[in-house]
């Protein structure tokens, strides 16, 4: 499965917010924050001129893009597939990026990243509905039960991601989880307020509606 490769706190640095990249690092020493918020690069002093509409939407999509781990190809299936929906296209985008497995495997707490999360399901760590999915972008729906397979169930990164998520990150509503059985499920389709708050999904619909 194709992904960003390369020093993530980069891609936090280039965004100017914390996108939670590398799990527990993230909460304790934060490259971001020890820069003071810097961009990468040699030229670190922000510039003084004034940023297009299309350098704020072409930003919009990138930090959307990078938080999921999402590539660029992928990405705009998702916008396509908004955008012939009956929904609202921004809404319904958001929605397709929440589905993914590896989304929904963070967001369960049994990962302390998106990026652990697709590296787990990859390595056969998970089971939908029963079947091995290894596929990081599977998309859940309603009624789904995501379980940790029997035999993964004493790997140290599913501790963390437990522990990560009782330090302050929480379950969503639309997903409800058993921890004592390793089990989450997909309770309805996750509603805005659940969703990523650093992405603004109207900037990122006006930038492919160019
Ligand atoms: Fe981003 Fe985490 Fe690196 Fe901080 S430590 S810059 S939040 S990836």
């Amino acid at each position: 499965m194709a992904r960003e490769t390369g020093p993530v706190c980069r891609l936090c640095r280039r965004e100017g917010t914390k996108l939670f990249l590398k799990g527990t690092k993230c909460y304790s020493s934060c490259v971001l924050e020890k820069r003071n918020g810097t961009p990468p690069g040699q030229h670190t002093v922000p510039s003084r001129r004034k940023v297009s509409d299309y350098g704020i939407q072409l930003r919009a999509k990138q930090r959307a893009r990078r938080l999921y781990g999402v590539l660029e190809r992928q990405f705009r299936i998702y916008i396509d597939r908004a955008e012939r929906s009956q929904g609202v296209t921004g809404t319904v985008l958001l929605q397709e990026l929440e589905r993914r497995l590896d989304n929904v495997v963070y967001r369960l707490g049994f990962a302390s990243s998106r990026n652990e999360a697709r590296q787990l399901v990859n390595h056969r760590h998970f089971a939908v509905n029963g079947r091995v999915v290894n596929i990081a972008s599977a998309q859940v729906k309603p009624g789904d039960v995501v379980e940790v397979r029997e035999k993964s169930r004493n790997l140290l990164a599913l501790e963390t991601g437990a522990q990560v998520v009782h330090q302050g990150r929480t379950v969503p509503e639309w997903l409800s989880v058993d921890t004592k059985s390793y089990r989450g499920t997909v309770v309805r389709l996750p509603e805005r307020p659940e969703m990523e708050r650093e992405v603004n999904e109207q900037l990122i619909v006006e930038y492919y509606s160019r």
